[in-house]
């Protein structure tokens, strides 16, 4: 129903418009989210609510979707030495982590695209105090590749994949017109690679926080579905669960270096969680899931 208004509105019969382009994008999200959808996209197309991100006195102030730091603080670092954000650029997530990871703890950030690692390393170099900075290594390579060099060495990893973006495709018109629901498919098969590389990764008691600002269940639940489907050592960690309060990080020191962030309050999806702009004072959209490796 919320379809066929948006087709009276915009003057078009239904038959006319195809699954591409701004009315496939307008038929695939509004069969998803139903009512809500004409409220998600009002506010999807408002500009992102920003906060400063500052670690030290003498570091740059960095700017973030309130999202983006819940996101990131929500991996727990303690006791956690070796961490790994393996699609790091441009590099918000990766302050965030740096922040909170403790005095021993050293941080290797990836990123495939050259460009975006120079833009990562620009961020790095400028935002973070020399003591947290010499414990960062920054690499530019394939992600989804790593797993075949490394095996079960980091104790924390941070997926924060390519994903569909339909903040940015829903505000730029030549985005809109090329959109078609192939590039979920497509985007899908390569977050699928990065996460079962990640996983591989990740050492048993390791906890890797998976996360896309996709709206799609296919580019989030359904991915960690396959997860889970594959590797049977793998289990979901929820935020109201008593492993998960004994190990969260404090929200005291996320406040230290972001006063104006305030805690969100994620919708809870099959195997996560979701922050919806309409509902999060525009924060978002961010989706994020906790997986553990049993020991
Ligand atoms: N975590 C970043 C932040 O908070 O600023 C945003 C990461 S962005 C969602 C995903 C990044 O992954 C992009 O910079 C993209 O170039 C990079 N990327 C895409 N495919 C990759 C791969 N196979 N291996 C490593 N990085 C990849």
């Amino acid at each position: 129903r919320v379809f066929w208004s948006w087709c009276k509105i915009m003057g078009k019969k239904k038959s006319d418009c195809q699954d591409r382009g701004a009315c496939g994008f307008e038929s695939y999200y509004s069969e998803i989210f139903g009512t809500r959808w004409n409220s998600l996209k009002e506010a999807l197309q408002k500009e992102t609510s920003s906060v400063p991100y500052k670690i030290s006195e003498s570091s740059k102030t960095y700017f973030l979707d309130s999202a983006s730091i819940f996101a990131a603080y929500s991996l727990p670092l303690k006791n956690a030495e070796e961490i790994l954000d393996l699609c790091a650029a441009p590099g918000g997530k990766t302050l965030v982590l740096s922040s909170l990871m403790e005095k021993n703890a050293s941080l290797t950030c990836n990123e495939r695209s050259f460009d975006r690692k120079m833009r990562l390393v620009k961020v790095c170099d400028e935002c973070m105090p020399e003591d947290i900075r010499s414990r960062v290594k920054i690499t530019c390579s394939d992600g989804a590749l790593w797993c075949r060099t490394k095996t079960e060495c980091f104790d924390r990893i941070l997926l924060d994949v390519p994903c569909s973006s339909e903040r940015h495709v829903l505000n730029d018109e030549k985005y809109l017109n090329q959109w078609s629901p192939a590039r979920i498919k497509t985007l899908s098969i390569e977050q699928w690679a990065l996460l079962s590389s990640a996983y591989r990764m990740l050492k048993k008691d390791g906890i890797l926080l998976y996360s896309t600002c996709a709206l799609s269940h296919k580019e989030n639940d359904d991915v960690i579905e396959r997860l889970l489907k594959k590797f049977d050592d793998a289990e979901i960690i929820f935020l109201d669960s008593e492993f998960y309060i004994q190990n969260k990080n404090d929200v005291e020191r996320v406040k230290e270096f972001s006063p104006q962030f305030s805690l969100i309050h994620p919708e809870r999806t099959q195997f996560g969680y979701h922050i919806f702009p309409d509902m999060q004072n525009g924060a978002g959209p961010i989706f994020f899931s906790i997986i553990r490796k049993k020991k």
